[in-house]
């Protein structure tokens, strides 16, 4: 069993967001991803304005606690879902047969 990092982590913003009144019901599911783009957005437009890289990576970090908010009220397991898919990712092919971007 690996050890649980971000499952650590993702209980740190449930603890966060709970003692701050925000609700985790798997219902607001639409407006919890909706609320992670802005902050990927958030993070490309300080980017955008030639911010410093700090700017960026913290917009970049309000994504992932949002992620972590996301995953943590779908009672998903961060660590075990992580593991599978970098596995899965190790198993693909170089740059997974893409011909453009990636
Ligand atoms: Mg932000």
């Amino acid at each position: 069993m690996p050890e649980q990092h971000l499952n650590v982590r993702v209980k740190e913003v449930r603890d966060l967001v709970d003692a701050k009144g925000f609700s985790s019901t798997p219902d607001r599911f639409w407006e919890m991803a909706a609320l992670i783009h802005t902050e990927v957005c958030e993070a490309t437009d300080a980017y955008k304005k030639g911010e410093p890289a700090e700017r960026v990576g913290e917009e970049l970090i309000d994504a992932v606690i949002r992620i972590f908010h996301l995953l943590s009220a779908l009672g998903l397991d961060a660590d075990d879902l992580f593991e599978k898919k970098m596995a899965k990712n190790w198993n693909r092919p170089y740059r997974y047969n893409t011909v453009r971007g990636g």
